[in-house]
């Protein structure tokens, strides 16, 4: 652990944690067919998790806001997570069962994914109000759309309310109601999700747009009030939309790592607990991009989620 996070303030995830129920097979099914599968693999996953173990295994100091049900998928995820280093203590046990995602995969990477949210779907303000303790003391409230909206907004507000960055990735993308974004400090989506936000007539992003081109993003995001954003593009990286910045540096352009990817499920993930950590150090929105930008490359050298996630010594590797 490098000294900046040592002295880090805390990061609160509130939202999701769902069990991975993944089958491989050579071609997705169409409605109404059956075909056979060739591999299954139960997995912790959920954004809210991946994301604070991410942070965790960064060297931030992480705690988690969540439910799961009484069941082996809840036990599987607590334990994934507290090996992790992330702080379970308001994780809720709930009478519904841990939320799964059923992900089918066929020969070319493609999926298909179906969420049912199950105990994530009684996550209320009331856990959000019984973890005061932890979000009183916050650098980085970290969220996302996995859980209902009347939560999240609950947490933007704690968190708001302590002086905390409100950091929001907004995925799965949903409509945001004025109330969050006034709330949200740092808006993280992907090329499609800000296309989405900003609406079918605004400039789309794409991995190849101009600067000018990202400087028009930028100010329709403004526009909408986030002044601040990330937007990730895959293997081509990501942009970051400041308004705050000095007028030259309003539009900064992070250089993928180059890897060998070999799973990049999780990918957005990684990058999200990344600039958490960095952001709780002090760091500013381009620094912390850059850094969540190698660390999500190296998530993707290594199959599955959770556990291909980087620890802060294999990303000053890179960075040295
Ligand atoms: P997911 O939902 O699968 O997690 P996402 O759409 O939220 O993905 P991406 O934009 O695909 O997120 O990826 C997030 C970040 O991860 C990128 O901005 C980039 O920094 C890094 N990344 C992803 N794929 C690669 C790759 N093939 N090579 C290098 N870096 C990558």
């Amino acid at each position: 652990m490098n000294a900046a996070v040592e002295k880090a303030g805390r990061i609160v995830v509130v939202g999701s944690l769902n069990a991975d129920l993944t089958i491989y097979c050579e071609r997705l099914p169409l409605p109404g067919e059956t075909v056979h599968g060739n591999g299954f693999a139960v997995n912790p996953g959920g954004k809210s998790a991946n994301q604070a173990v991410a942070a965790s295994r960064l060297g931030g100091s992480v705690s988690l806001v969540g439910a799961v049900g009484e069941d082996p998928n809840g036990a599987m995820l607590l334990s994934s997570a507290a090996r992790a280093g992330v702080d379970v203590g308001h994780v809720r046990a709930a009478s519904e069962p841990t939320g799964v995602a059923v992900i089918a995969v066929d020969a070319g990477g493609e999926n298909n994914i179906i969420i049912s949210a199950g105990a994530n779907g009684t996550l209320s303000p009331a856990d959000v109000a019984e973890a005061s303790d932890v979000l009183e003391q916050a650098a980085v409230v970290c969220l996302c759309l996995e859980v209902g909206m009347e939560t999240v907004l609950a947490a933007a507000k704690a968190g708001h309310d302590a002086g905390a960055t409100v950091l929001l990735n907004l995925s799965p993308y949903g409509e945001v109601p004025e109330e969050l974004t006034a709330l949200t400090e740092v808006l993280l989506v992907n090329a499609h999700e800000a296309a989405l936000f900003l609406g079918d007539r605004a400039v789309a992003p794409g991995h190849g747009a101009a600067d000018s081109e990202w400087d028009r993003v930028r100010l329709r995001f403004a526009e909408r009030g986030i002044r601040q954003v990330l937007v990730t593009l895959g293997s081509q990286g990501s942009v970051v939309l400041d308004s705050a910045a000095p007028e030259s540096s309003r539009v900064v352009r992070i250089a993928p790592t180059t890897v060998k990817a070999v799973d990049t499920t999780g990918a957005g993930d990684a990058f999200t607990g990344a600039v958490a950590v960095r952001l709780a150090a002090g760091d500013a929105l381009a620094g912390a991009a850059a850094y969540a930008s190698v660390a999500a490359a190296l998530a993707t050298t290594r199959k599955g989620t959770q556990a291909a996630y980087p620890e802060a010594a294999d990303v000053q590797r890179v960075l040295r």
